[in-house]
């Protein structure tokens, strides 16, 4: 076990920039996701960490050590890759076998700790197999066996399911977490599926671009957005973000939108004439009688999805995407009118895209109403 401390690397490929000054800690023991659409530098990045890739400037330490220098196999870090990397031509057992007989591990210890593993991932019925005559989950499975077997003091995980159908990619999401959580071991896991993100980890580190774009718990990363990027990238569907002015009328100020008025409390530090963006939740949205609504439009699309129904609204040119548990309360076409707690209305500032706040917090002295647009 050991902590992992990513200081101010930063990676070029000739002269593409694809790591810039990122700066992430991870604790001893820790599940770490980094994520992130393709080609933001994760993959890069989890190599980086490995040794398989050096980073052009900062630092990789490991439990407090330097490891920049150090070679892979020297860096006590055990890598699971996408496509799994079996041998075809060794059995199951000499696959998961393979790691300790390279670091020359005593042979009457090797058969106890390689049937240990692969107990702890249930393949010990297909020791005697070759790769090929397994499924894909159990590929993974073996991979798995085959990086916990030398007890690493890191994992690094390079989207491990993606290559699993839906199903058992939600059982072996499961079982790793289970896992990883029984062995402690700190582990940084790349995946640009969110859903991924947000059940296995203990924190997670989103990255666009080659830079970070907020570190924080599963919770912290939904409720708190530090910009318009993660707001976008997480919840499915993602928030809602229009662009609003904040401007003044008769009864009060409010945020403008192209076809609906956002109050705001009188308590408000939002400036007159600031252009920002509004960001709702489509779980957040919900549909009340008319007067009372921020928003009013027309249902555009429905669709019934069992537990829940999901639907569009326009408005004035722009589509709000709504999400309701159970059935549809609404028809196809038919006027209606949202409205959402303040508490779940973010504001972004136009130019930089961070936070601001959301509309119950944006008040001084915390005087605010928890609900507009009575
Ligand atoms: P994905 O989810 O698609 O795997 P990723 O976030 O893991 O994406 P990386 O594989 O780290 O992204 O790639 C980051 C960027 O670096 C991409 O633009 C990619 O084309 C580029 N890149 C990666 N490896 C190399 C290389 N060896 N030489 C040049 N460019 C590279």
């Amino acid at each position: 076990m050991a902590e992992v401390r990513i200081a101010g690397v930063s990676k070029y490929f000739g002269t593409a920039q694809v790591l810039s000054d990122v700066t992430v800690d991870i604790a001893d023991g820790e599940l770490m996701i980094l994520l992130g659409p393709s080609g933001c530098g994760k993959t890069t990045l989890l190599r980086t960490v490995a040794g398989l890739e050096d980073a052009s400037s900062g630092d990789i330490f490991i439990e407090g050590r330097r490891v920049n220098d150090l070679a892979p196999h020297r860096r006590n870090v055990a890598m699971v890759f996408q496509s799994y990397a079996l041998y075809p031509n060794l059995s199951v057992y000499e696959n998961i076998a393979f790691p300790l007989r390279a670091h020359k591990t005593p042979a009457h210890e090797v058969d106890g700790r390689v049937r240990a593993a692969a107990e702890r991932v249930g393949v010990v019925e297909f020791l005697r197999r070759k790769p090929a005559q397994l499924s894909g989950g159990q590929r993974q499975r073996i991979a798995i066996a085959r990086a916990i077997v030398r007890e690493p003091q890191v994992f690094l995980l390079d989207e491990p399911l993606s290559n699993l159908d839906a199903q058992l990619r939600t059982q072996m999401r499961a079982e790793f977490a289970r896992l990883q959580r029984q062995l402690r071991t700190t582990t940084i896991l790349v995946t640009h599926d969110q859903v991924e993100a947000m059940t296995m980890g203990d924190r997670i580190t989103v990255m666009s671009g080659g830079l970070i774009q907020q570190i924080g718990t599963p919770l912290e990363i939904y409720r708190r957005p530090a910009n318009t990027f993660v707001a976008g990238f997480i919840g499915s569907p993602p928030m809602n973000l229009v662009p609003a002015r904040v401007m003044a009328r008769d009864d009060g100020r409010g945020l403008a939108l192209a076809n609906g008025w956002i109050p705001l409390p009188t308590t408000s530090p939002l400036e007159t004439d600031r252009d920002v963006i509004v960001g709702i939740r489509p779980e957040d949205l919900r549909i009340v009688p008319d007067g009372q609504g921020l928003i009013s439009g027309s249902v555009d699309l429905i669709e019934y999805l069992g537990s829940e129904t999901l639907a569009v609204v326009a408005d004035g040119g722009v589509d709000w995407s709504l999400r309701e548990g159970g059935g549809p309360t609404m028809r196809l076409h038919e006027m209606v009118h949202l409205s959402a707690a303040g508490s779940a209305i973010y504001a972004f500032d136009a130019a930089t895209h961070e936070l601001i706040g959301t509309l119950a917090e944006a008040s001084p002295n915390g005087s605010a109403q928890n609900t507009v647009g009575g």
